[in-house]
Order: structure tokens, then sequence, then C-alpha cells
């Protein structure tokens, strides 16, 4: 098992297991996550048979950097795990803080239309650990720390549910990378028995829903999983957990030059979501050599911005970041492939 799978409740499981104290599981856990020791032996407030105890039932392992590039404030990492599967993480460089967006599966089966990602089906989750580790490894490639976390890179998060959890857990733990819960995000493209896990859960992170479209019958062309879980039924959900968390819901939606970006489709929009304590991210399509959507123009993307502001919804235009890294979630890995 590797050490970084396990959240301090159940290292502390583990301790007490072995007739140990529930604090020896602070300590290891100061040591990995403030110290960020790399080895046992440095966790030198341990005592010897613990440090072998440790060492005969986990392994600490880092996550291989194979390819790195970067742009005026993007840093896009691509990682080797122990199988050879690859996986992305992107650092954006925000005037708030450095946000990095993480994978959460190898490949996704959710099939969107215009996403780079689901070109390469789902070949597995990914572990808690694999989740942790490309945090840590780009704060010590970096040097830095990462003030913001989305989970917005390659996979569907609500699709390995308990791992994501988990993941959350300790890079929110206080006596570990304490990342506040108001700082992280997650994002789905609606798995609504998911999000009914996630109101009960009680997480106070943010949660963000890819919505992309105003109607079913658009929705159902550029994402498949919404002939599973309905517009409707996905908003009265929404509806729900608004009201059980008092938190309000991110909606991200991609300008696609013809597809969704009109006047009608705007205001189906704001008759979608009047109402709800929500604010809507417009995207501006990142095109990519493999599929054909295009980029809505400016004017395009300002005046559906309009539409919107004027009939009360909060609105803001994503910016963009990383055109020359090949940013999208995906890219990287299929461009490195085909090299
Ligand atoms: N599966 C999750 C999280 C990963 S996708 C989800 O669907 O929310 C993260 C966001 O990036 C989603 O809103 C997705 O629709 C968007 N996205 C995917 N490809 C994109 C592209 N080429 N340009 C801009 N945004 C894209």
């Amino acid at each position: 098992m590797n050490i970084y799978d396990y959240s301090i409740e159940q290292l502390e499981q583990y301790f007490l297991g072995k007739g140990e104290k529930k604090f020896k599981a602070t300590q290891v856990f100061e040591w990995l996550y403030r110290k960020r020791v790399t080895s046992f032996e440095k966790m030198t407030n341990l005592k010897k048979d613990l440090i072998t105890a440790l060492k005969n039932d986990f392994i600490i392992n880092n996550l291989k950097i194979v390819a790195k590039q970067s742009d005026l404030d993007v840093y896009k990492y691509l990682f080797e795990l122990d199988d050879g599967n690859k996986i992305e993480a992107v650092v954006m460089n925000h005037d708030y803080g450095l946000s990095l967006c993480v994978s959460t599966q190898v490949g996704c089966n959710m099939g969107c239309q215009f996403c780079e990602s689901g070109r390469l089906k789902k070949v597995r989750n990914l572990k808690t650990s694999e989740m942790v580790l490309q945090l840590l490894a780009i704060e010590q490639d970096l040097g830095c720390r990462i003030t913001h976390l989305v989970l917005m890179g390659i996979g569907e998060p609500f699709d390995n549910y308990d791992n994501v959890i988990n993941f959350i857990n300790i890079v929110n733990h206080p006596k570990g990378i304490a990342l506040g819960s108001r700082h992280i995000t997650v994002s789905t493209c609606g798995i609504i028995p998911k999000i009914k896990q996630f109101i009960k859960d009680g997480k106070q992170v943010n949660l963000a829903i890819s919505l992309h479209a105003s109607n079913d019958k658009l929705r159902n062309s550029l994402m498949p999983i919404n002939k599973v879980y309905k517009l409707t039924e996905l908003i009265e959900v929404l509806k729900e957990y608004i009201k059980v968390t008092n938190r309000r819901i991110t909606f991200e939606y991609i300008l696609l030059d013809g597809i969704n970006d009109q006047k009608e489709n705007a205001l189906e929009l704001v008759k979608l979501l009047k109402g709800m304590n929500c604010y809507v991210n417009l995207i501006p399509y990142n095109e990519t050599s493999h599929i054909n959507f295009k980029k809505s123009n400016q004017k395009t993307i300002l005046n559906f911005f309009d539409v919107l502001k004027k009939n009360n919804i909060n609105v803001t235009i994503r910016r963009e970041f990383g055109k020359n890294v090949s940013a999208a979630c995906g890219q990287l890995r299929a461009n490195h492939k085909e090299e």
C-alpha cells in the first residue's frame, strides 16, 4: 500500500491496530505533508521498530515527471505512473494564487464531443495517492505552494468518487497540506446519484457543473451523460444541493461557435438558471486538432455575457491559459503520444 493513499483517520486505525497511540498518525502526517520527507527513516521522532513496521507495510514513492511545458503563467506536467500510464496536471498562475488542475482517471468514459480527454477511454481510476502526488511533485518541482485546487483534469471525478473524496480529505486536513475547502473545486458532468451522495457527505468544497447547453436536445448531442441524467433532473438535484448546503454552484459553459453561443441559447440559459444561487463561467473553447468544434469569436462571447448579465445571472468569462502549451485537458498526453 502507498502511504499517500491513507487519510489521517486511516493511519490512526493502522496505529491503533498495532497497539500504538493515535497521535502517531499525526506525526507521520506532518512528516509527509509538512516536512515533506520521502523516507520513513527521516521520521526521527518515531521509534526504530515503528519505522521498520512502516517500511514493511507501506511504500513511499513519487510520480515521475516525463514532460513539462511552460508558458507565460501556466505550467503543464505529464507524469508516468507505476504501470506506465500517463496523466496530466496543469498549474495556472492567477492574481489570487497558484491554481492546480489535477487528473482523476486515466482516460475518461464520458465521451463529451468537444473534449480531447475522452478520445482515450477510461483505462482505470487514479488511486488517491496518484492524485496527492500530482500536487506534491509539482510543489517540489516549482518550489512553491499551490493555493487553489480544481479537479478538472482528465477524468470524471464522480466516476471515481471514493478515491476523490479521500484525496480531498487528505489535502484539506489541517495537520497536512491544509488547503481550505473553499479553495478546492470538484467538477462533474452531472452524475446525479453521486451528486446526491456528495450532498449527504456534507463536504464543504465547491461544486462545479459542466453544463455547456441549455436544453436536453443540444446537451444530448454534446454530452452523452445527459441521455442518462437529464437536464431537468440535474437542475432539480442542484437546487436541492443549494438548499441543503446554502452554497453557490458554478456552471461551466464552453462557447462553441454556432453550436451553443447564440442569443437564443443565452436566453434559454437565463430561463433555466433564474433564481438559483449560482454563477456561470463562460469558457472560450480551446480548439484541438482532432476535434472540429471552433471557438466562438470575441464579439459573440461578449454578447452572450451581456445577455446573462442583463438578466441578473452572475457571470464571468474564463481567462485563457496556455494556448501555446495545449492546456486543454488531454492535449499534452495526446500530443506526446503522437511525437
Ligand atoms: N469530467 C469533469 C471534469 C473534467 S473536464 C467535468 O466534466 O466537469 C473540466 C472542464 O473542462 C469541463 O467543463 C470540460 O467540459 C472542459 N473542457 C473540456 N475540453 C475543453 C476544451 N477543449 N476547451 C475548453 N474547455 C474544455
